[in-house]
């Protein structure tokens, strides 16, 4: 089903698992560590990497791999790496590409848990996380390069800040340096927006969002889009040199050279591997994937153009809104729509933006967004109450920004409730 022929409601639905005559029609919970071979050599083979099956749940398991064949196919890479949750995917990435002394060159309009790993524990490992302002001009950007930079990163449409990527600046740049650009695609899904095709190597994904949908499996995802020269490249001398902890390994040689380094090596010292439970339940989830997103962007387009004239808003970010800052990258880059999540300023206060939250009636106070009930958040108070007010400004963070995420229920019941809500503002 990697055929690019098949239109990405096709794949939700199609991609990822296929029967063999007799067996169950969607994927089995395969709730195993372990795997029976009765043949020595077999198993041999499979440790060298000469044959692919699975031995143990730590690093593969059929239930995850039906997920993880789904969503390359959805992003259109070479292979899926089903992990645990969004943030371990992000920590094998850093753990698969970096050592103490590399810098990696990152957005600052990120999640929130997304800039804690960056910013505080990955430095714990000698790994510096250097800061962009996402709209910064890329001569900017460029200056934070040097020959310890091993990639770039950057999410499609910024959690919570809703800020667009601009693909082609940052493409641009990474090329010019021979740089892996990885971008989280949580918010945009494959069905809204596919990285891989706009130049990005690999991508990332909280399947806890959208992915699963109905807020019933935390999971994370690593596409690996199979098409970076690692080889001879200096910038990667762990991908050109042989991996002593895998039998002398050279991973640029390999037709899947980061999946391979990643699973081998990271998965496999690690464990951050998704349940097949959580994978199953993400399959069912990302089988509508492609209803939901038009249905979420449809919603929320509506309420934005109905916040933007209520007098009790102060602002509204957007990004389908024409008077957005990044309206302009949303129709280059987000054709079929940008999604339910939207941020919005209370005229007010902290306690303000609390009288309204707790006035809504539909969309409940959630630290989740993305699934097919609305929600609603105020992030200084809770995800990113850590933050410093520096840091706050610099992700983006107003102190009355309240974050929305449509659900696929009614517009217009949605909307009623959040007229009553803020009449009592
Ligand atoms: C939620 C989220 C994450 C982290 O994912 P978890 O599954 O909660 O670990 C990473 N990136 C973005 C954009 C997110 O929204």
């Amino acid at each position: 089903m990697n055929d690019k022929t098949y239109s990405i409601d096709t794949l939700c639905v199609q991609a990822g698992w296929k029967p063999a005559t007799g067996e169950s029609r969607i994927p089995p919970i395969v709730q195993s560590t372990t795997f029976f071979y009765g043949d020595s050599q077999v198993m041999a083979d499979l440790f060298d990497l000469k044959r692919e099956g699975f031995f143990y749940s730590r690093l593969a398991n059929p239930t995850v791999d039906a997920l993880e064949q789904r969503i390359a196919a959805l992003e259109g890479g070479v292979c899926g790496i089903g992990c645990a949750s969004g943030m371990s995917a992000i920590l094998l990435t850093v753990m698969t590409l970096c050592e103490a002394g590399d810098n990696i060159v990152t957005a600052s309009e990120i999640y929130g848990g997304t800039f804690n790993l960056f910013s505080t524990t990955i430095k714990k490992f000698g790994i510096e996380a250097r800061f962009f302002d996402a709209d910064a001009p890329a001569e900017e950007i460029e200056a934070l390069i040097d020959d310890r930079t091993k990639f770039v990163f950057a999410e499609t449409i910024a959690n919570p800040a809703i800020v667009v990527l601009d693909f082609d600046k940052i493409c641009a740049l990474c090329k010019k340096h021979g740089l892996l650009f990885v971008v989280d695609n949580t918010l945009a899904t494959p069905v809204l927006c596919r990285p891989l095709e706009l130049g990005a190597d690999i991508v990332i994904h909280s399947t806890s969002k959208y992915m699963d949908g109905h807020a019933a499996a935390l999971g994370g995802m690593i596409v690996d889009g199979g098409s970076f020269p690692y080889r001879g490249n200096a910038r990667y001398p762990a991908f050109n040199t042989p991996d002593e902890s895998y039998h002398g390994l050279v991973y640029a040689d390999l037709p899947v050279a980061f999946g391979t380094k990643c699973r081998a090596q990271m998965m496999r010292d690690t464990g951050a591997i998704m349940s097949p439970q959580n994978a199953f339940l993400t399959i069912l989830g990302s089988d509508t994937l492609a209803l939901r997103m038009e249905r979420h962007s449809r919603n929320a387009e509506k309420i934005a153009a109905y916040l933007e004239k209520h007098p009790k808003i102060e602002w509204v970010r957007y990004a389908a809104l024409p008077s957005d800052p990044h309206y302009a990258l949303a129709c280059k880059y987000l054709p079929k729509g940008a999604g339910g999540m939207m941020s919005f300023g209370i005229r007010g206060d902290v306690k303000a933006c609390a009288r309204f939250m707790e006035s809504l009636k539909i969309a409940t106070q959630e630290t989740h967004v993305a699934d097919v009930r609305s929600c609603v958040l105020h992030p200084a108070s809770t995800t990113h109450r850590q933050l410093s007010e520096e840091q706050l400004a610099a992700a983006g963070i107003a102190s009355n920004l309240v974050r929305l995420s449509a659900g696929i229920e009614n517009a217009d019941d949605l909307i009623a409730d959040l007229e009553q809500a803020l009449g009592r503002v």
